[in-house]
């Protein structure tokens, strides 16, 4: 039978299951996957002609919406004049694009382009080991993280990552990377209040430095807020303070923005909100809206000055074939302007505020333990029991999501398994998303809280 477009969806789920590969995914959910067709605004249609709001913009980066003609025309503009070339050697829309990430980030970087968030991350790496080589820190090479984060699906950034259910199987990781616990504020012991907790979580950063010998780490990498292992919201007191560690011993800050950055967090990038000025900054989603690939890696301009000497090596020895492709960033360059004159940024503060009050009214909810925001990004966590903090089973979850989708709106989850912590509903909708689309994520949602209630 045809579907939509003149496409015969069954016979396309077979080739589906045939020839495609998906990650995440175990084979047999690939049954009958959704095969989607086109896209607009927030809502995506698949292949059947069903229609949903995708409140997870994707994988958390459709940040300027579904459709954007003007986007696929510089890109196609920009195809047409010149499709490709290097960034061993250099083209406008990099440099264009460069000096308005700057703008962005409000401080003095020099920006590197890559393809992935995952390769942004891996950059950094490489860089932050390098800069304290130069400076003559030559045992520098660990880096601290927190459990529960995802920086990634490469090598390294895998071995940053905190969740280990993502690294069984392709072990051994990368050297040097070492974990500590995650400013999870709602299962602070009993009894000790947010800031001492938060306080407790970033010096724990500093003891493992100065235990393992301030002389041996290269850097601290952490998302402005933990997203995919949940949605984990410091108090602002937390960033400033290991910002203040990573200071005092000589560690580079790195943020890791790929979620948090172009307006998703209320302001134009997460550590925005926080006031601290990273040393690298890596960016990747939001940038392009997830239209084509792109990520960069920014570096505050007095670190990059210290690969100036040409003698001993001293360059930044990574390239990469796609990285800073003209046309990804004539259309990231696009995707800024829209944001900007749509003032999107700012929007995302707005219908946060909205979303916030209304879910607010789900914390009576007997399954709801904690709901936690920040911009346009939330996180529902689901509970067995309120008082023992139990996670929800995997089942209980299961039945919201699919009450969701049944109603039309597709809504993440996250946390880590291996913790039996995969109980945090997520929702990452389009910037974009008018007033009617929030009331539809509101009462859809609640609908189908109120269905296993
Ligand atoms: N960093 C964070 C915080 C992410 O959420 C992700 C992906 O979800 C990555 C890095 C890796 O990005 P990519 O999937 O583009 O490699």
């Amino acid at each position: 039978m045809l579907d939509l477009n003149g496409i015969d969806t069954q016979e396309m789920k077979e080739k589906d299951r045939r020839y495609l590969w998906h990650g995440m995914s175990p084979y047999s959910e690939h049954d009958r996957p959704m095969i989607v067709a086109s896209a607009q605004g927030a809502w995506i249609t698949d292949s059947e002609g069903n229609r949903y709001l995708d409140a997870m913009s994707g994988l958390w980066c459709v940040n300027v919406g579904y459709g954007r003609q003007e986007l696929a025309e510089a890109a196609y503009k920009q195809l047409a004049t010149l499709p490709y070339y290097p960034l061993t050697q250099s083209h406008l829309p990099a440099i264009e694009l460069a000096e308005k990430l700057n703008e962005w980030l409000e401080d003095d970087y020099v920006v590197f382009f890559s393809n992935s968030g995952s390769e942004a991350n891996e950059v950094a790496f490489k860089i932050a080991r390098q800069y304290q080589q130069q400076i003559g820190a030559h045992n520098r090479f660990k880096f601290i993280s927190r459990y529960r984060a995802y920086h990634g699906s490469s090598l390294g950034a895998l071995s940053a990552t905190g969740q280990s259910q993502r690294k069984y199987k392709y072990e051994p990781l990368t050297n040097g990377f070492l974990h500590v616990a995650p400013p999870d504020g709602y299962r602070r012991p009993e009894g000790m209040s947010l800031e001492a907790f938060n306080r407790q979580c970033a010096d724990e950063i500093e003891r493992t430095i100065v235990w393992e010998g301030a002389e041996s780490v290269a850097g601290v990498i952490m998302e402005p807020v933990i997203t995919g292992g949940g949605v984990i919201v410091p108090e602002p007191a937390y960033l400033t303070r290991v910002e203040e560690i990573c200071r005092k011993h000589g560690v580079l800050l790195i943020i890791d923005e790929v979620i948090c950055g172009f307006g998703r967090s209320g302001m134009k990038f997460g550590h925005h909100n926080f006031g601290v000025k990273p040393d690298i900054v890596t960016m990747a989603k939001g940038l392009t809206s997830g239209y084509l690939p792109l990520s960069a890696t920014a570096v505050r301009k007095d670190i990059y000055d210290a690969f100036k000497d040409p003698e001993q090596y001293g360059h930044l020895r990574h390239v990469n074939t796609f990285g800073g492709n003209p046309a990804a960033c004539a259309l990231a360059l696009a995707n800024l302007q829209v944001m900007e004159r749509e003032g999107l940024v700012e929007r995302s503060r707005v219908l946060g505020e909205r979303l916030r009050a209304e879910f607010d009214e789900l914390l009576a909810h007997p399954l709801v333990g904690d709901i936690r925001g920040f911009g346009f990004l939330f996180g529902v966590e689901l509970v067995a029991d309120k008082t023992t903090k139990a996670p929800a089973g995997t089942d209980v979850v299961k039945r919201i999501i699919g009450g969701c989708k049944r109603a039309g709106l597709i809504i993440g989850k996250n946390g880590d398994t291996v913790a039996g912590f995969n109980n945090v509903l997520t929702f990452s909708p389009p910037l974009s998303c008018t007033d009617e689309d929030v009331d539809f994520i509101v009462q859809t949602f609640k609908q189908a809280m109120g269905e296993v209630a």
